[in-house]
């Protein structure tokens, strides 16, 4: 479709997505996520020959969640290689994002790196490899998103931890299955953080620019993943990123994403181009409401979905 095609579309979908009841509800269980303006809803794309187009409210800062979960699996892929693999699985989890209930049969082993306990692992990972886990990350990515303002939130980070009941409970479980090989405080800590993470959805969309350029940032050329590697982190994205509703959004979208509790979603066609929604309601999987049926739309009406 002609860039002039695609602007019709997200306008005429971002209107008429942002005209139907929302029914979708903040994620109160974060206190401070809890205090934003329901009615916030932004687009942004990117593609990979330079096109950029944004609507609504595309410049506002959102905390990113489990936006951040992907790119610190890219990180500790990176870091640590195929290895990664024997400490986190690749396999849908079929659960709800902070689920526990199949790490006793699997031993500790989460079923991916998007879920949680997951993510919770791949901080494990990145310490155990990093002198300096918190700034190391934050280099990481204000460099391939070229933008050296990125920031954690310390107002959310300290939020979550004070209510972060469940992901306490299940660092120390995994602690306990022998997956975890720091202390439990500490892995949190940058746990909290990394989903403190804050970001616009134009930045948003620049940052996962390099999943849709085979690995390589677009701007330097300079390789992030390799091209097998890469393939990796966009098939996981698409067979988990959405939890127990990954399915559902490949049916729906057809794209390799991942979503948050703030409310964001970043979706990635290889190859071409990276669109980050945002709404902060949440339908009952715990992902954006009118993030889904934007980019349902979207996909449907420029016929730029994978499928
Ligand atoms: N920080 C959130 C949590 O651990 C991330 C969850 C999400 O965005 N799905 O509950």
């Amino acid at each position: 479709m002609t860039n002039n095609g695609v602007k019709k579309v997200i306008s005429s979908v971002f209107h008429k997505v942002a005209s139907i009841p929302d029914n979708g509800k903040l994620a109160a269980y974060i206190p401070e996520l809890a205090k934003v303006n329901p009615e916030y809803f932004g687009v942004y794309i990117s593609s990979v020959n330079g096109f950029e187009y944004g609507v609504g409210d595309w410049n506002q800062k959102f905390s990113i969640q489990s936006i951040a979960k992907a790119l610190a699996v890219t990180l500790a892929y990176k870091a640590l290689g195929e290895q990664i693999w024997q400490r986190v699985g690749v396999e849908p989890s079929g659960t709800p994002f902070n689920s526990l209930v199949q790490l006793e049969s699997d031993n500790g082993i989460p079923r991916n790196p998007f879920i949680n306990s997951g993510a919770i692992v791949v901080c494990d990972i990145l310490i155990c490899n990093l002198k300096n886990p918190k700034k190391e990350f934050l280099d990481f990515v204000r460099d391939i998103a070229q933008n050296p303002q990125l920031d954690y939130c310390s107002k959310i980070a300290e939020s979550e931890k004070s209510v972060g009941y469940l992901n306490i409970g299940l660092c120390n479980y995994i602690k306990s299955l022998g997956n975890i090989k720091n202390s439990p405080e500490e892995v949190l800590d940058f746990y909290f953080n990394l989903c403190s993470l804050e970001m616009t959805c134009r930045e948003l969309s620049h940052t996962f620019l390099f999943l849709a350029n085979h690995g390589s940032k677009l701007f330097d050329g300079k390789e992030v993943l390799n091209h097998s590697q890469c393939k990796r982190i966009n098939a996981l994205m698409q067979t988990c990123g959405f939890y127990d509703e990954s399915g559902e959004f490949a049916f729906k979208v057809g794209l390799p994403g991942k979503s948050g509790v703030g409310g964001g979603i970043i979706a990635v066609h290889p190859g071409k181009y990276s669109i980050a929604v945002w709404s902060p309601r949440l339908n009952a999987r715990g992902n954006s409401y009118r993030g889904v049926r934007f980019l349902e739309s979207f996909t449907t009406n420029t016929r730029e979905s994978i499928f």
